[in-house]
């Protein structure tokens, strides 16, 4: 039985598990700001990673392609239930809206922009 599907997945989320690693380690540089999106990245990584050995099963055990669909259906469902703790990402500062920058958006928990997280900080010192 040819499985095209699950061949995509097994040739490609190995990299894409790799490139999500990649990222957490990236996020240890800023361990203190990026507790959550660090752990949300590790999350990520496994629920890939899972997905990668699943579509390594179906093809060494010659199932269909369409067993992939229940797994994809739970971990859409996690993603769902759980978008805080496994996606907690932003595009826009919760503050006023402006757009984050790239390394606000990946390394910083608050997801505010620059002068958003300076004017908190400084009220939080006058305080
Ligand atoms: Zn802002």
């Amino acid at each position: 039985m040819p499985h095209p599907v699950s061949s995509f997945v097994v040739e490609y989320f190995y990299w894409v598990f790799i490139a999500v690693l990649v990222l957490n380690l990236l996020q240890r540089k800023y361990r203190r700001e990026v507790l959550k999106k660090r752990a949300a990245t590790l999350y990520i990584a496994v629920v890939v990673f899972a997905f990668y050995i699943y579509a390594y099963g179906v093809i060494h055990f010659d199932f269909s392609d369409l067993l992939l669909i229940p797994y994809v259906a739970v971990a859409v469902t996690l993603f769902a239930v759980y978008r805080r703790v496994l996606f907690p990402f932003a595009y826009h500062c919760t503050s006023c809206r402006q757009p984050l920058d790239f390394n606000r958006m990946l390394y910083s928990d608050s997801n505010l922009c620059s002068q958003c997280a300076e004017k908190q900080a400084s009220s939080a010192d006058g305080a």
